[in-house]
């Protein structure tokens, strides 16, 4: 955030000075049905209707959502072509005015974006603060970067007295396509870092969280951002992305979701003619813990249960695969077991809720398929109870697993199963050698009070994002910028001094004298 750096203060949820109008505040926020439709040239357009229900209780519709097609996807594209170059005239400092007024806003909404974000996608409260602080983060730390970076050209002096300049510029109209896990937060900060580069920006919110999207849509145009130049299309995936990504006239695109998605959008573009453009994707992780003997036990409990299963294990930080060192084993899994017992998975309304549901019925059916297949090839060690009464929803309670080797998971579960490795103090390059082999490199997290094997295991893993005796989720803005390497995605890091660089276009003047 430069000199002045400022996270989003959020909420204190602990303190019942601040809870309770909280609470009453977003009580009343969402007593009515939301809405979502594509948002072209800014005005309100009409789709194919389908409903919105609350995954932590099904009886609960949360809102409506009018669904683009192909045809409104064209021709969003074709005004954002036109409506491009006058934004990126208008310069980063006023760019980033706009996006700085925008992050006021979210925070005077917060209640109702937190609201929203428990019902549509299942959030416990402590979540849905975390999600308002990111988006506001992204927000105002983009708008400081354009700022920075893009505000002036960077005089490059040359050797015979000429004048030589380097400036950044948007690179034309931006597709965005976020994720459900972070609805409001990762939605907000792509479509923030495209804008803020100077682009026109196409949003493509997840099928399952467009309510929420569009509310941040709503608060970008009321806070200056032309209709014209910020298009919103809710829908189907496979319809959207191929009435655009086969489209020779788009000038970037911006995906948060699976390695396989990414893949595919990424041969998309690779077919079509015309300019190759930057694909940046951030995709999931196979993240990994060490813990060796000398680390605390009571810090490893808490680090790996919040790693596991906060957010129902679905973040794509989220730990998967707990080495332990043989000495330490059995004590620390009996301890995890214990704390585990006090995990209650329950509909986020009750305030006593640790854990929320999985989005959706597909999501639940993937764990259940990899729990039975664990049940027959692993050793379970614990599985959380359901409790008695609970909505009908899509619940998943946490697992734990104990399998021989890494090579037993095949690919990412996104869920709160974890699953433990012992290993001996003698194998500890071939543990390196394993997580490596996986081919992801999102976060990782050892804990030991050993610096130089600190030292040894971080140099030699290929992760984009490594935490140090701590757990291994939840990245700040600008503090601890946030992507992997290899499966996981492209990079720049969201979040980061570099991330709005990728979707800018660099152009020198060399002028004589
Ligand atoms: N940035 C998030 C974190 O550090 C994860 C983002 C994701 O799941 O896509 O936990």
């Amino acid at each position: 955030f430069g000199k002045n750096r400022r996270n989003a203060a959020g909420y204190d949820v602990t303190s019942p000075d601040e809870l309770s109008p909280l609470k009453a505040e977003m009580e009343e926020e969402v007593a009515e049905t939301f809405r979502a439709c594509p948002l072209i040239g800014g005005a309100e357009m009409r789709g194919h209707e389908s409903k919105i229900l609350n995954p932590a209780n099904h009886a609960e519709v949360v809102g409506i959502v009018q669904e683009a097609d192909a045809d409104q996807a064209v021709d969003a594209l074709n005004r954002a072509l036109k409506a491009k170059p006058h934004w990126d005239d208008k310069g980063a400092d006023a760019r980033a005015d706009i996006l700085n007024t925008a992050a006021d806003l979210f925070e005077k909404q917060g209640p109702r974006l937190m609201a929203l974000t428990m019902k549509e996608a299942g959030k416990t409260l402590n979540d849905a603060v975390a999600e308002l602080r990111e988006a506001v983060d992204f927000l105002r730390y983009y708008a400081n970067r354009a700022r920075a970076d893009f505000a002036a050209p960077m005089p490059l002096p040359g050797p015979t007295g000429e004048e030589n300049r380097i400036s950044l510029h948007g690179r034309g109209v931006f597709l965005c396509i976020s994720p459900w896990n972070f609805p409001l937060a990762i939605f907000t900060g792509q479509v923030a870092a495209a804008l803020a580069a100077g682009n026109a920006v196409l949003a493509k919110p997840a099928e399952q969280t467009p309510l929420i999207a569009y509310e941040a849509v709503k608060i970008l145009l009321q806070a200056g951002v032309p209709g014209e130049i910020l298009h919103l299309l809710p829908g189907d995936g496979p319809t959207i992305g191929n009435a655009l990504l086969s489209d020779p006239r788009l000038g970037g695109v911006a995906f948060t979701g699976s390695t396989e998605t990414a893949r595919l959008i990424n041969r998309k573009l690779a077919e079509r003619d015309g300019p190759i453009v930057p694909l940046i994707a951030e995709t999931g992780g196979q993240n990994a813990m060490i813990v060796d003997s000398s680390a605390l036990p009571e810090q490893v409990t808490r680090d790996v249960l919040i790693s596991s299963f906060q957010s129902a294990g679905q973040r794509c930080s989220a730990l998967r695969i707990l080495f332990v060192q043989d000495d330490i084993a059995d004590k620390l899994i009996e301890m995890i077991k214990g704390a585990m017992e006090e995990l209650h998975v329950n509909d986020p309304q009750y305030l006593s809720s640790d854990i929320g549901p999985v989005i959706d019925a597909d999501a639940r059916d993937i764990l259940v398929k990899h729990a039975e297949r664990m049940d027959k090839e692993a050793k379970l060690l614990k599985a959380v109870a359901a409790p008695k009464n609970r909505p009908e929803g899509t619940y998943f309670e946490p697992r734990m697993y104990e399998i021989e080797s890494l090579s037993q998971l095949q690919r990412e579960v996104f869920g709160p199963i974890l699953h433990v490795v012992r290993f001996k103090a003698s194998q500890l390059d071939k543990v390196i050698e394993d997580i490596n082999a996986t081919g992801y490199g999102l976060t990782f997290a050892i804990h030991s009070r050993i610096e130089e094997k600190v030292a040894y295991i971080c140099k030699n893993l290929h992760v984009g994002n490594a935490y140090v005796n701590r757990n291994q989720i939840g990245a700040i803005v600008g503090v601890q910028p946030f992507g992997g390497e290899g499966l996981s995605g492209t990079g720049p890091k969201a979040g980061g001094p570099r991330y709005l660089h990728r979707f800018a276009a660099e152009r020198t003047i060399s002028i004589d004298t």
